[in-house]
């Protein structure tokens, strides 16, 4: 038997699922994006992206996301307290934090805002995208990668004896470059190794889930443990979206309270009213227990101390969207208790 089979693994260690509540499936409370910044052309704007994030700024911040040093990095132990409090305030139980190494991932940092939050909080494990990767990734064989995986779930990240309760999220590109592809298929052992969920960053493309998807397949992943991220910056197609379902998938919308505001593809991220439909659409189709809703919180423009919705932005304004919309309280429990439950609970 795999090790706490049929339990949570959060980062102060296993727990019932009972125990989960609410749960924001893909967040980040410390994360370090600065190598995604991009300078500005402007003079200006070269200017401002050196500044810190002040509310003055945080319209441009949110229109030029990657052109503001300051903002992609979160890392202030106190503020997330502060922030996740908003979350726990309102009916809040758990937190996935998908942070992994190279982008800021603090493993002790989340154990103290575990403890000091009182909330659940489960890390990740294994690579973010290509432009992430250590220069070591490119030499290191599937069997590695996953036993760094398994090594992080049943022991520890880097010897802080803090546990990954997750796999992911596992960064992927359109098209998928060589070492992501082999970082999907060490995910697929991993997950027959521990009975962890994988969670995927899926590329800005709309083949990409259904790329990585037939990977995993093809490497035995149980595909009802699959986690299929930012699908709404990916696509509204439901034929699409009905097709990864019927794979066994998860679907995540993991961008409420975000726009992209024409940076990240061809296709035009709906607003927080256009995620609803889609989700809505979904619901009356039969899928409520394979979809999950979460925020992706990576930036301090979406923090409540700059002006953002905060990690409470679901439980806080989006349920209630949907209520009006006609999703009833046991859809918005299956998608918010229920499915993370399961997804989280060890085989
Ligand atoms: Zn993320």
């Amino acid at each position: 038997m795999m090790r706490d089979s049929g339990k949570v693994v959060t980062v102060t260690g296993p727990i019932e699922p009972r125990k989960l509540g609410v749960t924001m499936m893909h967040e980040h409370l410390f994360i370090d994006s600065r190598g995604f910044f991009s300078e500005p052309r402007s003079k200006e704007d070269r200017k401002r992206a050196h500044q810190p994030v002040t509310m003055d700024k945080i319209g441009w911040i949110k229109a030029h996301e990657e052109h503001h040093l300051a903002n992609l990095h979160l890392d202030d132990e106190e503020t997330a307290i502060e922030e996740v409090l908003e979350f726990k305030k309102r009916g809040g139980g758990s937190i996935v934090d998908t942070t992994l190494r190279a982008i800021g991932r603090n493993p002790l940092g989340l154990k103290k805002v575990a403890q000091k939050s009182g909330l659940n909080i489960i890390a990740g494990t294994g690579y973010y995208t290509w432009e992430a990767h250590p220069k070591e990734l490119a030499r290191k064989t599937v069997e590695e990668i996953a036993q760094e995986m398994i090594d992080e779930i049943e022991q520890g990240i880097e010897g802080t004896g803090v546990r990954s309760g997750i796999i992911g999220e596992v960064g992927t590109s359109h098209p998928l470059e060589q070492n992501e592809k082999k970082v999907v298929k060490a995910a697929a052992r991993a997950q027959q190794a521990t009975g962890a969920s994988i969670t995927v960053h899926t590329g800005r493309d709309e083949c990409s889930p259904w790329k990585v998807a037939g990977i995993l397949e093809a490497e035995g992943a149980t595909m009802d443990r699959v986690i299929m991220g930012h699908l709404d910056i990916t696509t509204a197609d439901m034929a699409k979206l009905e097709e990864l379902a019927r794979k066994g998938c998860c679907l995540e919308f993991d961008r409420f309270g975000s726009e992209g505001h024409f940076a990240w593809s061809d296709f035009d991220e709906p607003n927080d009213a256009g995620k609803v439909a889609l989700v809505k659409k979904l619901i009356d189709r039969g899928h409520v227990d394979q979809v999950v809703i979460s925020l992706d919180v990576c930036s301090k423009v979406q923090l409540k101390r700059y002006g953002g919705y905060g990690y409470s932005h679901i439980v806080e304004n989006v349920a209630g969207w949907m209520r009006t919309k006609g999703v009833t309280q046991e859809q918005l429990d299956q998608m918010l208790i229920e499915t993370p439950r399961r997804l989280l609970t060890l085989a």
